[in-house]
């Protein structure tokens, strides 16, 4: 496994010295492995969300404007654009920020992913026990009968935080018995925010991989549960993938055609690669090779650019080249790719760049100044993706290679979570981008 990562002998040593680097994935456009889920999966993670709309209206007040609907607003941000490229090249196409940050309910990206996976599990559920037929509205889940056989389930998960807020929100909600692993550094709002919601918060010492072990054994110890697996879910997965349409119809209403001619570049946060890979999944699915999906990872833990990069079919981790993965990015220290995603990205992601701590926070200035958008560290993890494509000799070398026309290009800056953060928090991350901006860090340099 490491003779491996050593064929990428200059890129190895620079993600060791944690220097940013953009890797290209040269697996791009081989066929998915045969064991790859249907795409027909992405469809019906679509119509679960649409069918259980009017449940979500009745139980989040929240959601009565959106009709129970879980989406979020396509912004455009040209005032980034010119704040952050001035003329450069980056500057030549369209640029947005798809503001998962403001989903609403659960405040971050895991909304869609998490809110699809226990509604997925209350209905089979209900439908197994005889409690609804397939064609009864789903209010039904929301009656005293059913929720008094849901609190004989138990719905578990591990989390370092916004996975744990989306899934605990719901299933509480649902009234099932909610158990939310967290690892010791999760945030304390966080944990606070679900016990006032009546679910179990249960910590553990070690990192993100250990509250997801630690929570996958004790839930497998008890009858009537089910555990969120965030390394393995294709609930989770789909529930990701079935943002693709949506974000195709904004497009389209914002006047961005996708095609041969008009390349999409996105810009994805990655942490275990779930909701990414679900993203990418699911526009891959539309538009083809119109699309460029980019990841983005801390330079303490590229972990899904260790599994890729090395073309290994067993799992790599962040560990194994030396890596601490500690970073300030919530959601983005992972150390392991998930072994359900990887596979699927190797074929479908154009490549990983890797972000500094510094760059994070001078990016959430960046995003702050200029659109009035305030995000968590992770979150503004993508803003540079349009530069790295039009500035890097890497992203350079990209476009060359696939003839595309960056002044017709749109760019989709993915924001992943922050609306839910409490305000003496957000300005604890503002106070800190400040002083970095004060000393003059530059967000190319190492963290
Ligand atoms: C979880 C998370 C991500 C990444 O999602 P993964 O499925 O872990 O790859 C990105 N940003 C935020 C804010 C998150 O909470």
């Amino acid at each position: 496994m490491m003779s491996a990562l050593l064929q990428f002998g200059t890129l190895l040593a620079k993600l060791q010295a944690r220097i940013p680097a953009l890797w290209l994935n040269d697996r791009l456009g081989q066929p998915l492995p045969s064991s790859a889920p249907s795409t027909a999966l992405i469809e019906d993670a679509q119509e679960r969300m649409a069918r259980c709309a009017p449940l979500l209206a009745e139980l989040f007040p929240e959601l009565s404007d959106t009709g129970g609907h879980i989406e979020s607003v396509l912004m455009p941000a040209d005032k980034l654009k010119t704040a952050l490229s001035g003329d450069s090249a980056a500057s030549a196409g369209a640029w947005f920020l798809k503001r998962d940050d403001a989903l609403p309910v659960a405040g971050s990206i895991k909304a869609r992913g998490g809110f699809h996976e226990v509604l997925a599990v209350a209905e089979e559920i209900a439908l197994t026990r005889g409690l609804i037929s397939p064609d009864d509205d789903r209010r039904r889940l929301n009656t005293p009968e059913v929720r008094a056989v849901f609190a004989q389930y138990t719905v578990a998960v591990g989390s370092t935080g916004n996975l744990g807020l989306s899934i605990g929100v719901m299933a509480a909600a649902l009234g099932f018995d909610t158990v939310v692993h967290m690892s010791a550094d999760a945030k304390a709002w966080k944990k606070d925010r679900l016990r006032k919601r009546g679910v179990r918060v249960i910590e553990h010492v070690g990192d993100y991989a250990e509250a997801v072990a630690g929570g996958r054994a004790q839930a497998s110890a008890l009858p009537h549960s089910h555990f969120v697996d965030d390394e393995r879910s294709d609930l989770l997965f789909f529930g990701y993938a079935a943002s693709a349409r949506h974000l195709a119809a904004q497009l389209q209403d914002a006047g961005r055609p996708v095609d041969a001619q008009h390349p999409l570049f996105v810009y994805l946060p990655c942490g275990v690669g779930g909701a990414p890979g679900g993203i990418t999944y699911g526009l891959k699915a539309l538009f083809g090779p119109h699309v460029h999906c980019f990841f983005v990872e801390p330079v303490a833990s590229p972990c899904m650019l260790v599994q890729l990069a090395s073309h290994s079919d067993t799992p790599v981790s962040v560990y194994d080249i030396g890596l601490d993965n500690k970073t300030d990015a919530d959601g983005l220290a992972v150390g392991e790719a998930s072994h359900l995603v990887a596979p699927l990205m190797a074929s479908q992601l154009s490549g990983v760049f890797t972000v500094s701590d510094v760059a994070l926070f001078l990016n959430l200035r960046a995003l702050k100044s200029s659109l009035g958008v305030l995000v968590e560290p992770s979150a503004a993890a993508g803003v540079s993706g349009p530069q790295w494509i039009s500035d890097s000799p890497e992203g350079q070398a990209y476009v060359r290679q696939h003839g595309l026309d960056m002044t017709q290009a749109t760019h989709v800056i993915w924001s992943t979570g922050g609306s839910l953060v409490p305000p003496e928090e957000l300005k604890a991350f503002h106070d800190h981008a400040e002083a970095l901006a004060r000393r003059g860090e530059s967000a190319l340099q190492t963290s």
